[in-house]
């Protein structure tokens, strides 16, 4: 069996990322890579959107840009303006084009769909793959997202809205997200923040179809694209295995109070890449040990207190917008952090530290 000095295990969001950062620094060029990924075909299948708070290598796959948002609760509405960092929307169908096109130009980068078809034995091996774990009983980020298309322009295309909680929140965290990509076509997410043991809170069609009509007033559209998932808000417990690297959401990618995961995985992957020489040696990455400190208390705080969660978020974007940008994208300082935590209700927070 043939064999490769690095593996990528599941060529999603991080194992392609991280192979297209080794191939346009020059890392493949002697060395041998095998990604092993499942699936059979490559098409959209999810919109990754974030803060642009740093480049990254796939500007030209973004759908749409906003320099303003919006944050809804029963009690108001806050409008956020922020002219540096941008928030991005990628098509996942463009993402994966745009890396497959440049990782076949290499042939000494192959493809297989299951490890068992190589010899590994001797790799540094970067894996993305979940492993089997019953984890229902954690908190999760699940949802369910239509693009839709209109007859007539309705929406604003210029401001998007990141969390409307004036909806059902059924004794758990629930908002809804929209982003619209043009005056006419929407993205629109039914978003939860609970357990995934309870399925009275995955009604997502009816949800979506109730807050299209009702709530934004919208009798005539179809759907164009769907996607749903579950981002973990909880790191996966890997046992340390030498010469294996974990990656992406495995890897501790995603931050733990948002879900946020993309623009982790481009750092990730250019932190290996610019140490792939030395990568068994160096110390290994992690998106910041005070954030998940921070994280883990907020999400205590989110369980024991979800009726309050609404208000919080909306607190917290009152900070001023730069601020709370980097604190979400974890590029804050200290004074930053000071500051968000400083629009946090002190005693809940205290009382949850343990
Ligand atoms: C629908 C959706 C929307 C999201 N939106 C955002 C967002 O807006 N912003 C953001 O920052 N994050 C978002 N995330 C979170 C995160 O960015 C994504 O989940 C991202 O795809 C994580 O990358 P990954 O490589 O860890 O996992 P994946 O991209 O899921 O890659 C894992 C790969 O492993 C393959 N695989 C699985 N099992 C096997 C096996 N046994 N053998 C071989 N291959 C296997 C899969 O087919 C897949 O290609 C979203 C997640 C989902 C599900």
């Amino acid at each position: 069996m043939k064999e490769f000095d690095y593996v990528i295990l599941g060529g999603g969001c991080a194992g392609l990322s991280l192979a297209y950062e080794l191939e346009i620094n020059g890392k493949i060029k002697n060395k041998k890579l095998a990604i092993v990924e499942i699936r059979d075909e490559y098409k959209r299948d999810r919109t990754w959107s974030f803060w642009k708070v740093f480049d990254h290598n796939f500007d030209d796959c973004v759908i749409k840009s906003w320099n303003n948002f919006s944050i809804n609760s029963k009690s108001g509405s806050h409008e956020v303006l922020n002219k540096e960092y941008p928030y991005q929307t990628i098509d996942s169908g463009l993402f994966y084009k745009k890396i497959l096109n440049q990782l076949k130009q290499n042939k000494n980068i192959e493809f297989f769909k299951n490890i068992d078809q190589l010899n590994s034995d001797n790799s540094i091996i970067f894996n993305s793959i979940l492993a089997k774990v019953n984890y229902e009983n954690k908190l999760w980020q699940h949802f369910k997202g239509v693009e839709i298309e209109t007859t007539e322009n309705i929406f604003d295309d210029e401001i998007f809205n990141l969390m409307d909680f004036d909806c059902d929140q059924r004794d758990v965290v629930h908002f809804f997200y929209t982003l619209p990509f043009a005056k006419n076509k929407a993205l629109i997410e039914t978003t939860w923040l609970s357990k995934m043991d309870d399925n009275s809170l995955k009604d997502y069609d009816m949800q979506l179809e109730k807050y299209i009509k009702e709530t934004l007033k919208i009798k005539n559209y179809k759907i164009n694209f769907q996607e749903q998932g579950a981002i973990p808000l909880f790191f996966p417990s890997n046992k340390i295995e030498k010469n294996k690297i974990n990656i992406g959401s495995n890897g501790g990618m995603t931050r733990l109070s948002t879900g946020y995961t993309f623009l982790n995985i481009q750092d990730h992957s250019k932190y290996i890449a610019n140490n792939i020489e030395n990568i068994k040696n160096i110390k290994p990455y992690n998106i910041g040990k005070k954030y998940e400190f921070l994280d883990n208390i907020f999400l205590n705080v989110l369980k024991k207190h979800p009726d309050k969660m609404p208000k919080i978020f909306l607190n917290m974007f009152k900070a001023p917008s730069k601020t709370v940008i980097k604190f979400l994208s974890n590029k804050s300082n200290i004074f930053e952090d000071l500051a968000i935590i400083l629009k946090m209700p002190k005693w809940i927070f205290i009382k949850n530290i343990f």
